[in-house]
């Protein structure tokens, strides 16, 4: 048996979208050369299930887009492991809704990333994207599947996260909201958030929590949001963060086969086997692929978290986040707790200032998030 548990591996069935998303880490749009065919992927499926995953992810690109889709995800039902699609949602017909009722999937995750039509399109990069995707949620919802929205945060939509809440709130929507990144080719650095503003969406997260009960809204902080804040509650399914679960009790797979300890680190250099090439058995239990990230090692903690008396418990944050903003690993420097110990440099009066500037911009929407934000503090 595997010594780590296999709990959920996240699939890029394709590469292939018919959106071209502004903050994409992988830059979807054409397929790659490679990717795995039927036979292939079916046989995947059962690898999987040999090597003890309890659940798997499909995502794209966009995953409706293989012909092959159903008799993929059927396989992963009809061999007892849990199945989540994360979709943009611009794809509909009534068979997609048929058949996933079929598969009682523990989650249909919608991107949504605007409360405004304009703003969602311009991020999606094609018109008519909001509506579309509204339209699937709506008769996921009228099929009763679990439906979750999923928002990306940058600095084009952050005003928008009040106006959106309000679109979400009692309608049995979970919302997983979480942060851009650098990573792929499209994003403007521009829009990045830098850490104040970073900040301010964990502060809208926990007072989403506070304000508003698990049934009304349940919305969580995605892994990159965290962690052991002095002033904000856990934002994350797991209550207290248990450190990164890249290549422990997550996986990630390219549509070519590549296998990465998490989908979410999107640089080659840590592809760890194809599974082509190996058994995702022998992959999975492979220690020695995965050491940078099941064996900790206070001494390789980078210079944001080597003196956090956490480190023990956290490991350093996102590997994602961390390799992303300063190349390497255990070194997260958009952790809340990084940025409340940076504080005495004046960060409190630079997210002051900075919300501050939101209201200036005379959108009644950003002033009520600078109210939300105010208040808090
Ligand atoms: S400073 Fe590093 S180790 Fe400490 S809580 Fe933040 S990410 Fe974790
Ligand atoms: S790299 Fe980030 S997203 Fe991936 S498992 Fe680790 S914490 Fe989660």
């Amino acid at each position: 048996m595997p010594k780590c548990l296999l709990e959920c591996a996240v699939w890029e069935l394709t590469l292939k979208c018919n959106l071209r998303c502004l903050h994409c880490g992988s830059s979807a749009g054409e397929k790659r050369n490679t990717e795995l065919n039927r036979e292939q992927a079916l046989g995947l499926c059962d690898d999987l299930k040999e090597a003890g995953c309890l659940s798997v992810a499909l995502m794209g690109g966009e995953p409706f887009l293989r012909s092959d889709f159903w008799d993929i995800a059927n396989r992963i039902r009809e061999l007892g492991m849990g199945l989540s699609v994360i979709t943009n949602g611009t794809l509909f017909s009534e068979e997609i809704f048929t058949r996933l009722e079929a598969l009682s999937p523990r989650a249909v995750a919608v991107s949504i990333d605007g409360a405004r039509k304009k703003t969602h399109d311009k991020i999606r990069g094609v018109k008519g994207a909001f509506e579309k995707s509204w339209r699937f949620i709506n008769k996921a919802l009228e099929k009763n599947l679990p439906v979750s929205v999923i928002t990306t945060v940058s600095r084009l939509n952050i005003g928008e996260l009040k106006e959106l809440s309000e679109l979400l709130i009692d309608k049995k929507i979970a919302w997983q909201i979480q942060t851009a990144g650098a990573e792929g080719k499209r994003f403007p650095k521009e829009y990045l958030l830098d850490r104040e503003e970073f900040y301010a969406v964990g502060i809208f997260i926990d007072w989403l929590k506070k304000n508003y009960s698990y049934k009304r809204l349940p919305v969580i902080g995605a892994h990159d949001l965290g962690y052991f804040s002095r002033f904000l509650q856990d934002l994350s399914l797991y209550g207290e963060w248990p450190g990164c679960q890249a290549g422990r009790t997550v996986i990630g797979i390219r549509s070519n086969g590549d296998v990465l300890p998490c989908l979410s680190i999107n640089n080659s250099a840590f592809i760890v086997a194809n599974v082509l090439e190996r058994k995702m058995i022998d992959i999975w239990n492979d220690d020695l692929i995965f050491s940078a990230f099941r064996n900790f090692k206070i001494e390789e903690a980078g210079e944001n978290c080597a003196k956090c008396p956490k480190l023990l418990k956290c490991k350093g944050g996102c590997s994602e986040m961390s390799l992303m903003k300063t190349g390497k690993l255990r070194n997260d420097y958009y952790c809340f707790r990084k940025i409340e110990e940076d504080a005495a440099e004046g960060f409190w009066d630079r997210l002051k200032l900075k919300i501050g500037d939101l209201k200036k911009r005379k959108n009644s929407q950003l002033a009520q998030l600078r109210k939300i934000f105010l208040g808090e503090r």
